[in-house]
């Protein structure tokens, strides 16, 4: 794991950290050192041929549904720090999820997923996109597992950089092989990778990123967001969403940007699952301290893994940065600056355990400053069917631990008396 943090697409060709402070931000007398919050719906044109020109390219600004400034920079920020080549901006995880698999798959079409993923994902997979036609297979999160499950209209493969709860690390550079083999593309849900601060997907292979900002990027359990990023170079000339049509295809007419655009047209324009811009100022905050937050919850959360994973009372401990762990391999070639935040551990009475907590909080949600603890069995996963649970790494005894910024000396003693 290195500190160096050489890779960078910004401009300036400034790291990580400096990114995720400086980028977006105009110099110059009087501007704000923040983002400025333009709440607007809708924006003005000097003339009817102006307002023509915007509704006939939709490349700046006309109705907020659309395209917002605030939006806009807090996109062009996650963009360079996935070192990505253009993001959508949506409400929520969801709809980051929903607007990744509706850009490429329409009815007919099938996606392949790992199974160990976050509840919400399930769901969608299972339950909401067979009504519009699109199936999926959900699998073991191994190559073996995902070749197998590929079919000539798969148009997706889809998982979880690090999967929540389980801390499965996806096998990204051959996973994205697959995809391509098979004229799909690969999608990484990248939300436990904290955009792109343990790990950037796009520069494994993948054509997608997707996550929700609502976990490390806003970091304060305050706001929902989620966003799509799409890397170069992903190939959709096997795809006939995007080929049928001939010289009036998407792909003639888009060029490079056709994916982009269908992420923006959908999840934006189309399906209105817009983000709002005091949602987008708030999650640029956070965004700024990101690389601290995260960097200090890695190092507590393997304090405290090891800790558990050595105490009597603790069943199983699972932590892709502990050496037991079966992607532990996986986790040191893919996660440069720790294994993230999240964890699972068993305890005999859950809700004895829950019910002593002090410092610890219950709470359903990941990337909190605060310490978040949950039963997901009966809770996140409590829709999942029974073995997709367990194949998600969820049993009944499985505690889900968002480790915070708090003293690893505190979240010890606290664990210790509730134990
Ligand atoms: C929370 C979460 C989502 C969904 O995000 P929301 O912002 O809650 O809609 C998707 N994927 C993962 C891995 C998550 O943890």
């Amino acid at each position: 794991m290195s500190d160096a943090h050489p890779e960078t697409t910004h401009p300036e060709g400034w790291s990580y950290d400096t990114t995720a402070v400086q980028s977006s931000i105009p110099r110059g007398l009087g501007q704000t050192i923040g983002f400025p919050i333009h709440a607007a719906a809708a924006f003005q044109f000097d003339t009817l041929e102006e307002a023509q020109s915007e509704f006939q390219l939709n490349s700046g600004l006309s109705y907020a549904r659309l395209q917002n400034p605030t939006v806009r920079a807090l996109e062009d920020r996650i963009t360079a720090l996935e070192g990505g080549s253009a993001t959508v901006a949506v409400a929520s995880g969801q709809a980051a999820t929903l607007t990744t698999i509706l850009s490429v798959c329409r009815a007919g079409d099938h996606v392949v997923s790992a199974s160990s993923l976050f509840g919400g994902t399930t769901g969608m997979l299972n339950n909401i996109l067979p009504l519009m036609g699109i199936t999926a297979t959900l699998v073991e999160n191994t190559a073996d597992a995902v070749q197998a499950a590929m079919q000539e209209n798969t148009r997706l493969v889809w998982a979880e950089m690090i999967s929540n709860p389980a801390g499965d690390v996806a096998d990204i550079r051959v996973f994205a092989d697959i995809a391509h083999e098979w004229g799909a593309l690969l999608a990484i849900d990248n939300t436990c990778g904290g955009v792109g601060f343990l790990c950037r997907p796009l520069e494994h292979g993948a054509d997608i990123v997707t996550q929700s900002l609502t976990k490390w990027a806003g970091g304060h359990g305050s706001v929902l967001g989620g966003a799509v990023t799409v890397g170069a170079g992903h190939n959709l000339t096997r795809n006939p969403v995007y080929t049928d049509g001939g010289d009036s295809s998407i792909l003639n007419v888009r060029g490079d940007a056709a994916l982009a655009w269908r992420q923006r047209w959908f999840g934006a324009h189309q399906l209105g699952m817009t983000l709002a811009p005091h949602s987008a100022f708030l999650i640029a905050q956070g965004l700024e301290t990101l690389a601290l937050r995260l960097s200090r919850e890695s190092e507590t959360a393997l304090g405290l893994a090891r800790w558990l994973d050595s105490h009597p009372k603790v069943g199983k401990v699972s932590y892709p940065g502990l050496a037991g762990h079966p992607h532990h391999h996986l986790a040191q070639r893919y996660l440069r600056r720790g294994a993230g935040a999240v964890m699972t551990f068993e305890v005999p009475d859950p809700s004895a355990f829950l019910a002593r907590v002090r410092v610890l909080r219950i709470a359903p949600n990941l990337g909190d400053v605060r310490t978040l603890v949950v039963h997901p069995w009966t809770t996140t996963h409590g829709r999942v069917p029974e073995t997709a649970r367990y194949a998600a790494g969820v049993t009944p005894t499985t505690i889900r631990m968002s480790v915070g910024v708090e003293a690893l000396e505190d979240l010890k003693a606290d664990i210790e008396q509730a134990l």
